[in-house]
């Protein structure tokens, strides 16, 4: 169908404004260049970037990357490994593994990889600047909003009014969008506490040197490690659920710290965390899934919409598939809102199943003791890897347009 609310872009409020420029605020804005519509990314920021740290991207990340026009550059940052590998950390051995090779790929049609997220962001801003169509503004935290059935006017909290056509929340986990179109408070602290470092790939214990995103399952605990940047280096992210009852985000810890939540897995798991230097910490926040995502032209975006612990390592895929999503559903709409509605519709059962999949993760996959923890290694090494790709065809199968 044509899109009719949108001809040409004429007047500078033709734009779409978004809160946000992580990485669900620049692939929403590249992803609204393809379909030709321009936009406007405002970030609360100094300066656009990442922390330094690693993230998987599922083969549904880059069904997303083609569509946004990045889909070689990205495929050229990525480290491909070999596996999902899961292991018991009290016993010290390999609960299962998933298969990432040529059978994986074929299934999904894409890899399985992990990035720096430097470089993640760095592809899709690069894109962005390169970018007609796209405009990016920094040190422009959005703070509310006003609309009047034709514009909406963005406030920002150095007092600049922006207007455009419609708002796209995309601002997170503490969305100020969020809180004038949902308004239900703060995120829900989870109690656990993740510890990130990344360290040299000489200083990971050899025998460690796994090709394969690792997950270490314990009693309250778990270690996640995988390699980056070429294998220069090893991202370390670490959780211990201590029920820590305040929100707290990149904080840095001394390594004593992070020691004392695993003083009770085997030793070979505890030497990967002794390696680890400059620790920082955040203590885990998501939202129970909602459905109001939209207010007339504003919707929300990535982590404002849905925000999800990392367990299923989805956050930033699901961000990229919204905006994906996004684009096509205005570009089909007769009128903004409904596009927005039909972009919502899209959306809302696929992220909702990720977010409370990743809660069930924590309880039942990463954190179990005793029966419980025996009960995990029954289920999940009986499985096959034709019984790995059954479970997963929804998630790696979907671009963000089912
Ligand atoms: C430990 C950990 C590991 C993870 N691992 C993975 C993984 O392996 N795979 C995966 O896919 N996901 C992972 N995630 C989740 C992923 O990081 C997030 O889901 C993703 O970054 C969300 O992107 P976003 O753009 O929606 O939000 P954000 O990345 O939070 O970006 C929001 C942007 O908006 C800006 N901003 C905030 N407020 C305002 C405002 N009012 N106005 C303007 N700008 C504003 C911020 O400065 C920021 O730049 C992980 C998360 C954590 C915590």
């Amino acid at each position: 169908m044509t899109r009719r609310w949108w001809v040409a872009p004429s007047e500078v409020s033709d734009r779409v404004l978004i809160a946000g420029g992580g990485i669900g605020g620049l692939a929403a804005a590249l992803a609204l260049a393809q379909k030709n519509i321009p936009s406007l990314v405002l970030e609360k920021a100094h300066q656009l970037g990442e922390i330094g740290a690693g993230i998987q991207l599922g083969p549904n990340a880059f069904h997303c990357f083609d569509r946004l026009g990045v889909g070689e550059t990205a495929r050229r940052m990525a480290v491909y490994i070999d596996h999902l590998r899961l292991m018991d950390s009290l016993a010290d051995g390999e609960i299962t593994n998933i298969d990432l090779g040529p059978a994986f790929r074929a299934r999904y049609g894409n890899p399985y990889a992990v990035v720096h997220r430097g470089d993640l962001h760095g592809v899709l801003l690069k894109a962005c600047q390169a970018h007609p169509l796209i405009d990016l503004k920094v040190s422009s935290e959005v703070t509310s909003y006003d609309q009047d059935g034709k514009t909406v006017t963005a406030k920002l909290a150095n007092g600049e009014r922006l207007t455009g056509t419609a708002l796209i929340g995309a601002d997170g986990l503490w969305s100020n969008v969020r809180r004038q179109v949902v308004g239900d408070g703060s995120p829900r602290v989870s109690g656990h506490t993740t510890y990130r470092s990344v360290i040299p790939t000489e200083q990971m214990p050899e025998d460690l040197r796994w090709n394969a995103a690792t997950l270490w399952a314990g009693p309250k605990c778990h270690i996640v490690h995988y390699p980056l940047s070429g294998w220069k280096v090893f991202n370390l992210v670490v959780t211990y659920h201590n029920h820590a009852p305040e929100p707290v985000a990149g904080k840095p810890v001394p390594v004593e710290e992070v020691h004392r939540g695993f003083t009770h897995i085997c030793e070979r798991a505890q030497t990967i965390i002794r390696h680890g230097k400059d620790w920082r910490m955040w203590v885990l926040c998501d939202r129970d899934p909602v459905d109001n995502w939209v207010d007339g032209r504003v919707a929300l975006l990535g982590d404002a919409a849905h925000p999800m612990l990392q367990y299923m390592a989805q956050g930033a895929c699901m961000a990229m598939e919204d905006g994906v999503c996004l684009a096509d559903s205005l570009a089909r709409t007769e009128t903004l809102e409904s596009g927005l509605k039909t972009y919502r519709d899209r959306r809302v059962l696929r992220t909702a199943r990720v977010q409370l999949m990743s809660r069930a993760m924590g309880d039942h996959v990463c954190h179990p003791d005793g029966p419980h923890a025996a009960l995990r290694n029954a289920i999940m090494s009986a499985k096959s890897q034709d019984d790995w790709f059954a479970a997963l065809d929804w998630l790696y199968g979907g671009s963000g347009l089912d």
